[in-house]
């Protein structure tokens, strides 16, 4: 992929598209996103012919930026068909999914606690100039009590179990979706409606895992 050819890069991007639909992702906006962000302007340069295979791909600090199916499924889970409103990513990575987010939700709030990582994802975003995305260092497991409630909450990195915090910092009417789990993970999904919280449990994912803390 040549970030010279601007064509070429979208019409891969028109097939992973096609191939999301064919996995199964029913949720035109999600698509439409997808189908906007330049994926392989998060990757190194060396992985960008890669970019849009339904692979997970190394971003550097031993992280990955997810497959985009995963990506999508989330993405779809977490709408249900609403706009996204105040949004909280935890673990902005490369700053790939914050992009996607930014053209479903009013407000993106991406946290992320390696700052070489936020660095990246900051000089991964300029170009796009977005400008509901706000980055910042931070250990997302504690949430971010600032810019509380969020009507979205979307977690990148695999949990032991639902962090409190997390969970106190949804708004009635809001949803969360995280990756619960260890060597076995599975997708999370929790409606909230005042202090009822409902837990369905989806597919099997593999994630990093959600570390405490920022280095
Ligand atoms: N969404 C990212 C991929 C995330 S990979 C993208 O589109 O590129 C998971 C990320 O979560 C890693 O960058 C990791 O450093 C980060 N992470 C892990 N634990 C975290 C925590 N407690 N708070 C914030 N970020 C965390």
């Amino acid at each position: 992929m040549r970030a010279s050819d601007p064509g070429q890069a979208s019409r891969a991007r028109a097939r992973m598209v096609e191939r999301l639909r064919a996995q199964g992702i029913r949720d035109e906006r999600v698509l439409a996103a997808m189908q906007a962000v330049p994926r392989h302007a998060f990757v190194d340069e060396g992985l960008a012919f890669s970019a849009y295979d339904d692979t997970p791909l190394p971003i550097g600090f031993q992280q990955t930026i997810s497959q985009p199916f995963v990506v999508a499924r989330m993405l779809e889970l977490l709408r249900n068909g609403r706009e996204l409103g105040r949004t909280l990513e935890v673990g902005a990575g490369c700053g790939y999914q914050a992009a996607v987010l930014s053209l479903l939700a009013t407000e993106v709030y991406a946290v992320e606690r390696i700052r070489g990582l936020l660095d990246r994802a900051r000089a991964n975003l300029r170009p796009l100039r977005l400008p509901n995305v706000r980055l910042k260092l931070a250990d997302g497991s504690l949430g971010l009590p600032e810019a509380a409630p969020f009507d979205s909450i979307v977690v990148a990195a695999a949990a032991v179990g639902l962090p409190p915090a997390l969970k106190e910092q949804l708004a009635s009417g809001g949803r969360l979706i995280i990756p619960v789990g260890g060597a076995e993970q599975r997708l999370l999904l929790i409606e909230r409606q005042g202090n009822t919280f409902r837990e369905t449990w989806c597919e099997a994912v593999r994630f990093v895992p959600l570390i405490a803390g920022t280095d």
